[in-house]
């Protein structure tokens, strides 16, 4: 087991990416928080459409232990609230993963500010306040790490002025928080996901869908699993060497852009 007895933190971890996260950091006996808004899992149009069991339960199967923290990760004393809760209940805090996310489709002229404010809100300004809130306790550890869950979209337009900005800045976060914070022995990347299948992917059409599998080098999409192995790797002793850098895990989708 990769990380036996690590205590965790995933942030949207109740469905789709995060939950798949939660469950591979369980598989290799890890005690893992989940932190959001609600615990019983999205359920997708397209992808994730039959999910019902809450993420927790799952991981218990797994012989290891959950717990569910509701918490909105845009508020900073609830995610405060959290993280205390964390240390708390599991005796301290080794991983923290920021992965709880929103996409609001279009353009400038489309999307309020409202709306920009909020997409910004979780996707950016949420990621700084937890990563801000875990680090003292981070520093106690002896496996201190930091894994933002970013989007191939930082790396260019295409998914709304909101969206893809706030995930180009947690990519150049990720940078400036691992020279801050390297003295401790805290390792702090990103990993930027292609098309994965969940319930994020509601508001695209059947034709788009089509169009971003032939974007995609591999023959198939991405699933939670995916991201949950690459993750499994950053928060083990084998990367213990890798900080600062933000890691594609998207099928190749990038690579023909
Ligand atoms: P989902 O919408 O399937 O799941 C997101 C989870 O985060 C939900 O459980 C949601 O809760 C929770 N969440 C949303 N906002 C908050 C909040 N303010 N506080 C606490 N929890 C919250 O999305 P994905 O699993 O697909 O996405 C996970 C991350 O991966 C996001 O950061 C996303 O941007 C990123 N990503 C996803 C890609 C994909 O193709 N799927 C590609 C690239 C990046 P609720 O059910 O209440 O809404």
């Amino acid at each position: 087991m990769l990380l036996k007895n690590r205590v965790c933190i995933v942030t949207g971890g109740s469905s789709g990416i995060g939950r798949g996260i939660a469950l591979e950091f369980a598989h290799e006996g890890a005690h893992v928080a989940i932190v959001d808004k609600r615990e019983s899992p999205l359920r997708g149009k397209y992808h994730e459409t039959d999910v019902t069991t809450p993420t927790v339960s799952e991981i218990e199967k797994l012989g290891t232990q959950g717990i569910f923290l509701q918490t909105d990760v845009a508020d900073k004393t609830q995610i405060a609230n959290a993280i205390q809760q964390t240390v708390e209940h599991f005796g301290g805090l080794d991983i923290l993963v920021n992965n709880a996310g929103i996409h609001i489709p279009g353009g400038s002229q489309e999307i309020s500010i409202a709306d920009w404010d909020s997409v910004v809100g979780v996707n950016l300004r949420g990621v700084f306040m937890s990563t801000k809130l875990a680090i003292p306790h981070l520093k106690q550890s002896k496996f201190g790490r930091i894994i933002q869950i970013a989007s191939v979209h930082a790396y260019g337009g295409g998914a709304g002025p909101a969206y893809a900005p706030a995930k180009a800045a947690v990519v150049n976060m990720v940078r400036d928080t691992a020279l801050e914070i390297g003295q401790y022995g805290i390792t702090v990347n990103a990993i930027c996901p292609g098309y994965i299948e969940t319930a994020i992917q509601d508001y695209l059409t059947p034709e788009q869908i089509d169009e971003a599998l032939e974007k995609t080098a591999l023959p198939r999409f991405g699933l939670p699993r995916d991201i949950g192995r690459a993750c499994v790797f950053l928060a083990s002793d084998d990367a213990e060497w890798i900080t600062g850098a933000s890691i594609l895990v998207d099928g190749g989708f990038a690579a023909g852009i």
